[in-house]
This record gives structure tokens, sequence and C-alpha cells, in this order.
């Protein structure tokens, strides 16, 4: 029975904020498997390699700031994951290391169990990793994006690779859209509970999504739900990026709902 266990990691730094384990060490209960998930926090993108060896790792998950820099060590890359030009998942096989990207997956899930993509626009606010996942996923479901960010020479690369719009953060109460994706970590716990945009100009959109999902009501969608939107936190895009690790890394079919309430009863024992 030993010999058959198997460990799966998350690697970031920090790391501690995530509930990536909780939500995947219960699938691997509720399944029966005789596996693990641990969090790993390392500096360097070459940790994560060294580590997967030492451990002798089946899969990963890797978070923030190592989601671009892991790509070089890798043996190989899905073609989703090229696109974006960031990997969140690893499977470790015996074709070697191979990346790939589950959030956008999470945020198409996400956006279409409250809304529309195809021929509908779409603000992104952010230049990071996950707003290429989130263009890469609006684009390939025939949506239309806007890129908006803080700093500009970013925001404008970013629009340029992608072949869309960028106007600046400060912007935004100029524009108006369909959809609004917030995915900075500005409302994030430990990232102090502000909103990225004023609450004035939320009327122009019809849709608020924040990525965030440590609070599941940020201010942004606080202020939002005000304004009359609909709101789509972060939970969903979450749960079925994780979801879409656990289908790569053991081929079973990833109990949804049942993550989705263990992440639910998590962030409520959190508060309470
Ligand atoms: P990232 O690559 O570091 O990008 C962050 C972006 O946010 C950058 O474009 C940055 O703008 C912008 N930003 C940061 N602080 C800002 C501020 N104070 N005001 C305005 N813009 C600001 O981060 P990431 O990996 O994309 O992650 C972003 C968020 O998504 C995090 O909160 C993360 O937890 C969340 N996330 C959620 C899920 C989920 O499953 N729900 C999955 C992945 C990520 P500049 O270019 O100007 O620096």
């Amino acid at each position: 029975m030993k010999g058959l266990h198997k460990t799966y990691a998350l690697f970031g730094n920090p790391v501690r904020h995530s509930l990536s384990p909780v939500m995947h060490k219960a699938v691997f209960r509720k399944c029966n498997m005789d596996a693990s998930y641990i969090a790993i926090s390392v500096k360097e993108p070459i940790d994560i390699i060294r580590k997967i060896k030492e451990l002798n790792l089946q899969g990963c998950s890797i978070t923030i700031p190592h989601k671009t820099t892991v790509m070089e060590y890798l043996d190989g890359v899905t073609t989703s994951a090229k696109e974006i030009g960031a990997v969140n998942t690893i499977m470790c096989s015996q074709k070697g290391l191979i990346g790939d990207n589950t959030d956008w997956i999470g945020i198409v899930h996400a956006l279409r169990e409250s809304t529309e993509i195809g021929g509908k626009s779409f603000v992104i606010l952010g230049a990071g990793g996950t707003a290429r996942a989130a263009l890469f996923g609006i684009l390939k479901e025939g949506g239309i994006p806007v890129v908006l960010n803080r700093t500009a020479k970013r925001g404008e690369a970013l629009a340029r690779e992608f072949g869309c719009e960028f106007h600046p953060l400060e912007d935004i109460s100029k524009i108006s859209a369909y959809c609004l994706i917030n995915t900075t970590p500005v409302g994030m716990a430990g990232y102090g509970t502000e909103s990225p945009v004023k609450r004035k100009g939320l009327e122009n959109f019809s849709v608020v999504m924040d990525v965030i999902y440590t609070p599941l009501k940020t201010k942004l969608l606080k202020d939002a739900e005000e304004a009359g939107c609909v709101t789509v936190s972060g939970l969903s895009m979450f749960v079925r990026q994780g979801a879409e690790q656990i289908r790569r890394w053991t081929g079973i079919d990833p109990p949804i709902e049942f993550m989705k309430n263990i992440v639910m009863k998590t962030l409520n024992d959190a508060r309470n």
C-alpha cells in the first residue's frame, strides 16, 4: 500500500493564504484515494523542480509569483498554457513535467453560471497572470475584452499581444461595458478592504466579477450589488480551476459541488 501513496503540492510565496490544501485533501479523502497534498513556500522557481523530484510528486499547483517563471524549467506546456503565458498546474508523467493552465477554465465556468460571454464586452482590470487567463478564456468564447491597468506600459503590451484595446485604469468612469472583471489583488484579505474602482460608474456595467474569493464579498462586489449589477465572486473560479487540476492528475471526475461546499464551510468557519 505504501508504494502506491501519491503526493501532490502547492508551490508559491506565500502559500499560507491558499485554500487549495483544504479543498484537494478533502477530495482525496472523499474519493478514498491514498494521496496527500502539501503547501510549500519557495523563493525561486528552480526550487519547485528540485522539490518535485525530491518528494516524487505526481502533480502540483503553482501560485503567485511563479506561474510564469517556472515555465522555462518544464519539459513541455499545453497549447493553452503557452498562449496564456502562465501555468497553474504541473502534471508529472512519463513525458516529464508538463505545465497547464486551468485558471481560464475557472473564469469561463464562473461567468457562464451568471451570464453569456459570446458577443459581450468585458473590461479586465489588471495585466498579470490572471488577466492573461481571463483574456484567453473570453476571446476563446467569442467575447470582446478591453484591458485597463495601473501601469500603462504593461497593460498596453498585454492588450497588443491579445489584439484588444487598452485604457489607463483612471479612465474607468468613462468606460461602459457588459461586464467588469477585477483580476488585481485589491480587496483581497491581507491587501486591505479597498475596491480597485470607485463606486460611481459601476452602473456602466451589467455584471461585475471579482476573482478574489477571500473575502467572498469584496468591497467591489458590495458596491456593484448596490449599483444593481449581477455579481460573481471568485469562489466558482477557484473550485473549477482546482477541479480541473484533480481531473488532470488523477483522471477522476471531480466532485465539484462537494468541493464548493468544503471551501464555503472553511470560509464561513474562518469568519465566525
Ligand atoms: P499578478 O500577476 O501579480 O497581477 C496583478 C495585477 O494587479 C497587475 O496588473 C497589477 O498592476 C495590478 N495591481 C496590483 N496592485 C494594484 C493596485 N493597488 N491598484 C491597481 N492595480 C493593482 O497577480 P495574479 O496572479 O494575476 O493574481 C491576481 C489576483 O487573482 C490575486 O488576488 C489572486 O489571489 C487572484 N486569483 C484568484 C484565482 C481564483 O481561482 N479565484 C485564481 C488565480 C488568481 P501593475 O501592472 O500596475 O503592477
